[in-house]
């Protein structure tokens, strides 16, 4: 059997190749029929290039059904893709690029200048803008390219083993490491989410997702193409244009943030909601606080699951059967769920200890990182989340922390250490901490709190106008606090917690 995951979608596309896939914000509709065509075109496009097997597509691009089409071919031509955040920046591309090697970049026509550069350096051979080319020194866009090719495409023998995907997850000590999915990694997880969640005909996702995190694609977009089912793209996520869609739709996904923005509307209301069947939420903490306004609002109570890069979905709050606050249910079927001790042994119930994970979902390691691959395995085949949490007594998980010192701010993952070695290298700047401080839209506010070396005057706005030149916006931090001296242990650490409550 061909285990590629593209042939698993094209078994449950609609019987009728004209109904409408996916429908844009602004009234465009593509079919099933053009995701088969434009997915063969662009895949024929690859075949072309005699890439080495195993070669990894790099795409930074703007949300957009052909976006999604680029990933779905490169699944189907047997290649291994590589999504990468639009907010990234020149220093972050070098990093990303510089590791994985990617045969192929695929950037927007506005980046394509920088992106050259680095790509052709680090010896990218193809390099793609995906709609209309710039300049003579591009390949020309990627579309324009692939449009010459066939519109029929034999889709790549693949065993589950072969990669699909590598998504790119930060670690709080070091650069960030590159998740290797496979094939069967994320068909057995879609396979179990699409019974858990009760997907059915008729269904219509609302997507207002990004689609370089594992949240928008492994779970929204996957879930939909594992239905046959149409969704709205909004190209980002817009209060009134989700309270506009809603009314036609039956699902929608989204991180926290999302629910809160819209329970900070007065028109979102129960009305907006009558049509929908699911509302899930994930990639953050949702608070108990939103999850019971929400019901108070709506009627509808919303399903808390939770994941991660290496992992995709491990556990959920059962569609049918009580949703708790605060907890995020129990494992999904066929996902080994532990938490456990220093020692290693299974934590009682309520006990907090570090969760622990096996499945068929479950990663194979991290790219070119054996080492790190090993440290991060127990002895049984058991993945160390970095996650701290408990199970309750009726075996639903609750999320207490996060061992690896991670913030989650608007569902994007900020890893401290990474802004704080920015930071350090500023003139004046002695060192650094930086924590997530409660917000109530983003969850948690990046925050930094710096010393400044004898003499030196800092300004917050100068720090943060000279991080937004170095880092993704999303990573740059709400304020800076300058301080005298940072809060240590007896072992020299950095006290966040005492941080936290200072400045929280
Ligand atoms: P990512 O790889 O970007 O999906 O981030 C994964 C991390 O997000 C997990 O290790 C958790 O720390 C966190 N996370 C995901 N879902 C939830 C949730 N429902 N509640 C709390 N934290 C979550």
């Amino acid at each position: 059997m061909n285990a590629n995951l593209y042939a698993l979608f094209r078994s449950r596309f609609p019987n009728d190749l004209d109904d409408c896939w996916v429908e844009t914000h602004d009234g465009y509709y593509f079919s099933w029929r053009d995701l088969e065509r434009g997915t063969a075109k662009i895949a024929n496009l690859f075949a072309s290039l005699n890439l080495p097997a195993g070669s990894r597509i790099a795409a930074q691009v703007e949300k957009s059904p052909e976006a999604l089409m680029v990933y779905l071919a490169t699944v189907r031509a047997g290649f291994v893709y590589l999504p990468l955040n639009t907010a990234y920046r020149a220093e972050e591309m070098r990093y990303f690029i510089d590791n994985a090697s990617p045969a192929v970049v695929v950037c927007s026509p506005e980046n394509f200048g920088w992106v050259s550069q680095i790509a052709f350096r680090h010896g990218t051979k193809h390099l793609f803008t995906l709609d209309e080319p710039r300049n003579g020194r591009n390949s020309g866009s990627l579309l324009s390219r692939a449009a010459h090719h066939p519109d029929t495409f034999h889709t790549i023998h693949r065993t589950e083993d072969d990669l699909a995907a590598i998504l790119y997850t930060s670690g709080t000590t070091g650069r960030s490491k590159g998740a290797m999915l496979s094939h069967g990694n994320l068909a057995a997880n879609i396979r179990v989410l699409h019974e858990f969640w009760r997907w059915q005909p008729g269904d219509v996702l609302l997507h207002a997702l990004p689609l370089f995190h594992i949240h928008g694609l492994f779970v929204a977009a996957h879930g939909a193409l594992m239905n046959g089912s149409k969704m709205i793209f909004l190209p980002k996520f817009d209060t009134g244009a989700v309270i506009r869609h809603l009314p036609r739709c039956t699902v929608f996904m989204g991180v926290p943030t999302y629910y809160v923005r819209l329970l900070n509307d007065a028109a979102f209301d129960k009305d907006a909601c009558d049509n929908i069947r699911l509302f899930v939420s994930g990639s953050a903490p949702l608070l108990t606080e939103t999850f019971d306004d929400f019901a108070a609002r709506t009627g509808h109570t919303i399903l808390e699951r939770y994941g991660m890069s290496e992992t995709a979905m491990l556990t959920s709050n059962p569609y049918e059967g009580m949703r708790k606050a605060g907890t995020v249910g129990p494992a999904l079927p066929g996902v080994s769920v532990r938490v456990v001790n220093k020692e290693g042994q299974s934590c009682a119930v309520d006990e907090i200890g570090d969760i622990q994970v096996r499945g068929p979902n479950v990663f194979s390691g991290y790219w070119q990182m054996p080492e790190k691959t090993a440290e991060e395995f127990t002895a049984d085949g058991y993945f160390k989340t970095g996650d701290v949490g408990r199970f309750d007594s009726d075996g639903y998980l609750s999320i207490v922390g996060r061992s690896k010192d991670l913030i989650i701010s608007g569902g994007y993952n900020v890893y401290p250490k990474e802004i704080e070695s920015v930071i350090d290298e500023m003139p004046g700047v002695l060192e650094s901490a930086v924590i997530g401080i409660p917000h109530p839209d983003f969850g948690e506010a990046v925050t930094a709190v710096v010393v400044s070396r004898d003499g030196a005057t800092l300004s917050e706005a100068a720090i943060i106008e000279s991080l937004k030149q170095k880092i993704a916006n999303f990573k740059v931090p709400k304020r800076v606090h300058v301080v005298d001296e940072l809060p240590r242990n007896t072992m020299g650490k950095v006290q966040k917690n005492v941080l936290r409550e200072r400045f929280g």
